[in-house]
């Protein structure tokens, strides 16, 4: 399985609400296996200033090789590299759209979507069934008493495609974080569902999100959860569950997607490296 690279090309701009960018791109290239799981997780890589596309790393045989291409980069050209989610592709089409959370003016990324206009191009790598997790979530929700979903806005776009995954019948509890009122997003999904949207309204980020889960009365039985934001607030929601609740740790999917005043090239604390040993142990 190789690693796909390609160039994407913004056809349109959607602000779904004042924070969130909703940009359909057309994939120059795309399999047809894309969009059709829940969860698709990419890179996205943004030109450097004065450059009219990003400089993509080489195709590799090897498909875990791609990082050491993008390396082999000379470090002025390299292009600014964040993970984004797959929200959807348009069936038929090689477009697809990924949602972006306006954060500011400051993040390369957010900053790009600030100013997103048709025409513009990025770097895609990715999707790929590389990244697909162990256990399909359709599988691992079917096979749990009930499933617990739980992240802020930056998760929105992949809560979105696992809840219209759930399986009918099960029972899933959604905890969703935004800053305010003006940031919801209806998130659909089956019968069973139970979404909690709750307002940050100026806390720092995940406060509410990780008050509101430690608050809850949660059905009885073992869950499968899926965690996914700020990764201190993941972090802290994931050793509730497994200390406080007793989840057993392999029943608990979570990821941090960002860090609250770091950057995503900023070095890894030993936090972070800790949550990575724990990631992997459970691939
Ligand atoms: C698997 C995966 C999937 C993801 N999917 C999405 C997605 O679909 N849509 C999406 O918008 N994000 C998504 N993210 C999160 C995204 O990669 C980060 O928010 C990233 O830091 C944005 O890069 P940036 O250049 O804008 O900011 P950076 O340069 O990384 O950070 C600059 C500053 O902005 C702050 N910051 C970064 N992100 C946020 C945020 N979301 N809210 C508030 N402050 C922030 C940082 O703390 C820092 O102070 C995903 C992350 C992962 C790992």
């Amino acid at each position: 399985m190789t690693l796909p690279v390609t160039l994407a090309e913004v056809v349109e701009v959607h602000r779904i609400t004042p924070r969130t960018a909703r940009i359909t791109f057309e994939a120059r290239e795309l399999a047809d296996t894309v969009g059709t799981a829940p969860d698709q997780q990419l890179k996205l890589c943004f030109p450097r200033p004065g450059q009219a596309e990003p400089v993509l790393p080489e195709r590799r045989d090897d498909p875990m090789d791609w990082y050491r291409a993008y390396l082999a980069i000379p470090e002025a050209e390299r292009p600014v590299l964040r993970s984004f989610t797959l929200r959807r592709r348009r069936p038929g089409t090689r477009l697809v759209e990924i949602d972006f959370v306006l954060h500011g003016d400051t993040g390369p990324a957010a900053a790009w979507a600030l100013r997103a206009a048709p025409g513009d191009r990025l770097g895609m790598v990715g999707p790929s069934a590389l990244y697909a997790p162990p256990v399909p979530f359709a599988e691992a929700a079917a096979a749990a008493d009930w499933v617990l979903l739980a992240g802020d806005e930056s998760a929105l776009p992949a809560l979105a495609t696992l809840v219209g995954a759930l399986p009918d019948g099960v029972r899933a509890l959604a905890f969703v974080e935004v800053a305010d009122e003006a940031e919801r997003q209806p998130l659909d999904g089956p019968a069973g569902l139970d979404v909690h949207l709750l307002h940050r309204d100026g806390a720092a980020p995940g406060t509410v999100l990780t008050g509101a889960v430690r608050a809850a009365e949660l059905p009885t039985g073992v869950p499968f959860a899926w965690l996914a934001g700020e990764a201190g607030a993941v972090r802290a929601l994931r050793r509730h569950l497994v200390e406080e609740r007793g989840v057993p740790k392999p029943s608990v999917d979570f990821t941090g997607y960002w860090r609250h005043r770091l950057t995503q090239d900023d070095a890894p604390t030993a936090e972070d490296l800790a949550d990575a040993r724990e990631w992997s142990a459970g691939r």
